[in-house]
């Protein structure tokens, strides 16, 4: 998409002579220029809705949006096109059960090939985060409806101008694929469009490609000439015009026809069903039918502007002449309110460092406007009044939300002075030296060690025309990841494995040996299945036999083995001949491509081989296990909801046979109590033997009716909903693909086994149940036993008797320590009158075993008592692994330039330390205890030295 919008205050600032105020107004002179006829003003609500309406009653089906975070494709960061979420379909791998679609899709731009963020602020058009609407045929209409539905809409329902409107077709500048004549001659027909209206275009602008090879075709994009005023190029000679240089004309809408598929660089197939997939950048409609020249000017974005401007108390013109900061604030306010809300927050690595670079990002926009304090969640509480009614998930994280911004705010606060301090330091090195542009591993060690974001670096570098080397800092950081064991946070992307097995499918449908569906799944129903054996893999090649030993890939044309999803483990268990001629140990599952699902185990015996029949049995014992595991997470959830609260929003888990684990939103350790109440209520709900009952509904019926519905998870229209409890009571309700027992009961018993910290602001509880809570309950009880006879003591006694040897234990201690102090005084009493002359000076250097500091202290006063003039005493005891050195010297041969400070100096540095204090009394330490004797006996030499 072009960037259209107005030069900035980054750009020398253009005034338009418009207060933020005038601009909004309805009838504004803009509005009446490009010619809006709708009779009024629409809200940005208004107009996302009747785009969505007008699709729905030509038959679409309303999509809700998809999660940022894209389910089941680990190729992608975030969700950055609205067509994410149909990629299966487009590649003919998956179905949906309507052919017809309108949504409009969260989208990101943060990271990868659509990387936004550079601009985002520096201009009226670009966001991190946006809408896209579209509507979308599956092998259904074409560009026929597409064109004239567009049309419609734009001009009859939105009455843009149909003069100013100009519709693109392609045109091959290679001259190798046909050219769009159909698209331009449906153009041709559209009432009030104007022949030299229609323009051609070449690849670049309107062919379009999903990758290297597959479903492409040709664009139509609709412009709008929003009229000379626009024009940032005004007065200078420029290219004006559709796909120009300037700001005057606009993209408002891109529809692409999929009708090609590609085969390789120079070959096109027409593909048997064709496609429509259209995209519409919702703010900037918005901004046209509001009538305003910035996108950021839409009443969407009103509520946040005016939170910032509050605080700053900035009035709207004085906002327009600084908008960059303004912007930035918005939009990454706006982004960050919907990771959060999809799970996403922040964090070091992946995802989540993306959300919290956005929020420094923000708040070091902030600090610009002179904002010092926390104040993104004043911003956030806007986005969220203005975007709840169409995205509940906002006003359902709405405290998880507000806490994390608050939260972020304060730790970069911490952090931030010190780390740009050190960053103009290291900038003003860069200058001197004449280089233009800071090292990477140095960017990435301020982040490490300031917490100061990569972005944010290269903004100030920016700002004073230096630069920050971008690929260094992604190599640390990636050899930071790994050498700290988080790496692999994008997993391997396995596009040739996919490709390989979409293959395999083919080959097996067309021999109709699988269905079309691909294979059939049921992991709720099938422990156990008899089917044929349909392809065997080793080593990413069919095999026709397999010999022992070997590790197999197996595809069956159904199977009940659960497939890893929803933090549920995958299923192990046995593929074995009915005739008992071999056996296959399945330890992994996995799905590579859409309709695939692979066994792989290895083979114990025998020699299967494709076409055998073959038993397929899940390990049952271990799959109840993790049953019970199962089900007791969504006990825990709700648990969680009501000692905690709502905000305890799942943030990830793991359910495995022996044990599970679960991730949830919070700020703070819980406390003993929590942690005991939580385990009540689930052995509660347990011993209350709910009834667990799974049923399948659409995702928007079950989401409505308040289902808990996870990030990250790839839900399809139609959802498997987990009910405990009867219906008019539920005690739980979750949206889950897992397996769960039918009641509660058979949980058994539940026992939190730790909770602890799992990153910043999320909390994990690791749990047990049944086997795992008895074994548990076994271990801990054997030890009690244990502990009790070591302590001679009866089982119900055993607090009170440790207490008891504890008492004792601190009484004997210092019964202990203060023998020590009296033998430590009479040995040195002993010695006292052994002190040495040295020049009329009584010298006293000895070592003395196992002292304390203190008692060191009241050493040197009995010396003092013996010797109030003329004494130098130096004692070195070894305590513990410590060497403590104590000199004490007395007043008048301080004058004389004697000092207990340098007297320990003298001494501990023989000893491999150093040391310091007082004139009178100083201590230092030691580290060489060996050389104690020998540093002792150095003392007389020095104090001849001194006193002279
Ligand atoms: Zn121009
Ligand atoms: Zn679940």
């Amino acid at each position: 998409m072009s960037s259209g919008g107005k030069p900035s205050a980054t750009n020398p600032p253009v005034q338009t002579g418009l207060s933020l105020e005038k601009l909004v107004v309805y009838n504004s002179p803009i509005l009446f220029s490009i010619g809006v006829g709708m009779t009024q003003k629409p809200t940005g609500a208004e107009v996302r809705q009747t785009f969505i309406d007008f699709f729905v009653e030509h038959q679409h089906t309303f999509v809700p949006s998809a999660s940022l975070v894209p389910g089941g494709d680990a190729t992608l960061l975030f969700t950055n096109a609205g067509m994410v979420q149909f990629k299966d379909v487009f590649l003919g791998t998956d179905k949906r059960p309507y052919t017809r679609a309108v949504d409009s899709q969260k989208v990101l731009r943060v990271a990868g090939k659509h990387n936004d963020l550079d601009e985002v602020g520096r201009d009226d058009s670009h966001h991190t985060f946006f809408e896209m609407l579209g509507n979308w045929s599956f092998g259904d209409y074409y560009k026929q409806e597409a064109i004239t539905w567009a049309w419609q809409l734009l001009t009859d329902l939105w009455g843009l101008s149909k003069d100013r409107l100009y519709a693109t077709c392609f045109k091959d500048d290679k001259g190798n694929i046909p050219t769009d004549d159909e698209a331009a001659e449906i153009w041709k027909q559209q009432p009030g469009m104007a022949a030299d209206h229609i323009l051609f275009f070449g690849r670049k602008e309107n062919f379009w490609e999903m990758a290297e090879t597959g479903p492409c075709g040709p664009c139509s994009e609709i412009h709008m000439d929003r009229g000379e005023e626009f024009d940032n190029l005004r007065g200078k000679p420029h290219r004006c015009g559709v796909n120009g240089e300037c700001t005057r004309y606009l993209e408002l809408w891109n529809n692409v026809f999929i009708q090609y598929n590609r085969i390789d660089k120079d070959t096109l197939e027409p593909l048997p069903a064709k496609h429509v997939d259209t995209g519409m950048g919702f703010e900037r409609i918005v901004s046209v039918l509001q009538g305003v020249d910035s996108n950021y000017k839409i009443d969407l974005f009103r509520g946040a502007l005016d939170a910032v401007r509050t605080l700053t108390g900035d009035s709207p013109e004085k906002m327009l002449a600084n908008f960059t900061p303004y912007r930035v604030i918005a939009d990454h306010a706006r982004a960050a309110a919907f990771l959060i809300a999809d799970g996403v927050v922040p964090g070091n690595v992946g995802r989540n460092y993306v959300c919290r670079m956005i929020i420094r990002r923000a708040a070091r926009f902030g600090t610009k406007l002179g904002l010092h304090e926390p104040f993104l969640s004043n911003v956030a509480e806007a986005i969220i009044q203005a975007y709840g009614d169409f995205y509940p998930e906002l006003i359902k994280s709405r405290e998880v939300i507000l806490d994390n911004l608050r939260r972020e705010e304060v730790r970069f606060a911490r952090t931030v002075e010190s780390g740009t301090a050190y960053l103009q330091g290291m900038l003003d090195e860069l200058k001197k030296s004449d280089q233009k542009a800071l090292d990477g591993q140095k960017a990435f060690d301020l982040y490490a060690t300031y917490g100061l974001p990569f972005e944010i670096a290269r903004d100030i570098a920016r700002e004073q025309d230096l630069d920050v080397d971008e690929a260094g800092f992604r190599t640390a950081m990636d050899a930071h990841r790994l050498a700290s064991g988080g790496g692999k946070a994008m997993g391997r992307m396995g596009g040739e494995d996919a490709e390989f097995y979409a293959g395999i499918r083919k080959e097996l449908q067309n021999a109709g040996k699988l269905g079309q569906e691909g294979v059939e799944y049921n992991p709720y129903e099938w422990l156990q299945v008899e089917v044929p054996l349909l392809a065997l893999v080793a080593d990413g090649q069919l095999l026709s036999e397999a010999g022992a030993g070997d590790r197999v890939e197996v595809l069956l044309p159904k199977t009940g083995f659960y497939v890893e999803s929803g933090g549920q483990v995958s299923d192990t268990g046995t593929i074995r001949a009915k005739d008992g001629a071999w056996e296959i140990e399945i330890t992994e599952m996995r799905k590579p491509s859409a309709g695939i699902i692979v066994h792989t185990g290895e083979l114990l015996f025998g020699h299967p081989k494709s076409g055998d029949m073959a038993i397929a049995a899940v390990d049952s014992a271990r799959r109840h296990d993790i049953r019970r595991n199962h089900t007791a997470t969504h006990l825990l959830h709700a648990a969680l909801h009501q000692v905690v609260g709502e905000k305890a929003v799942q943030a990830g888990s793991l359910v495995a046979p022996d044990h599970f684990r679960f991730d949830f939103n919070h700020p703070e350790a819980l406390t003993a109590e929590q942690v005991e109440r939580v385990e009540k209520l689930v052995n509660e709900a347990v011993a209350a033997d709910y009834t667990v009952t799974s049923l399948s509904k659409s995702r928007q019926q079950a989401v409505a009716e308040g289902a808990m519905a996870l990030f990250g998870e790839k839900y399809g229209e139609v959802v498997r909903t987990i009910t405990i409890g009867d219906p008019q009571h539920r005690y739980s309700y979750e949206l889950c693909g897992g397996t769960h027992l039918q009641r509660t009961s058979d949980v058994g018993a539940f026992l939190i086994v730790s909770e602890s910290s799992a990153a910043a602001g999320v909390r994990r509880i690791e749990a047990v149940t049944g086997r795992g809570a008895y074994e548990l309950v076994a271990r801990r009880f054997k030890m009690l036993k244990q502990t009790a006879g070591v302590l001679k003591s009866a089982l119900e006694e055993v607090p009170q008797k440790a207490e008891q040897v504890q008492d004792e234990l601190a009484a004997a201690r210092k019964q202990v320590a203060g023998l020590k102090i009296e033998l430590a005084m009479k040995a040195f009493s002993d010695q006292l009158s052994a002190a040495e002359e040295v020049k009329g000076a009584h010298l006293l250097a000895m070592e003395l075993p196992g002292l304390e500091k203190e008692t060191l202290g009241r050493l040197a006063d009995t010396f003092r008592e013996k010797y109030p003039d003329n004494g130098i005493c130096v004692i070195a005891t070894i305590s513990g692994e410590q060497v403590i050195v104590m000199a004490a010297v007395t007043q008048d041969l301080i004058k004389k330039g004697i000092k207990a400070g340098d007297l320990v100096g003298h001494v501990s540095r023989q000893l491999g330390a150093g040391g310091g204090g007082a004139p009178h009394l100083a201590f230092g330490g030691g580290k060489d205890a060996a050389k104690i004797p020998e540093a002792l006996a150095s003392v007389r030499a020095w104090v001849e030295a001194k006193i002279n």
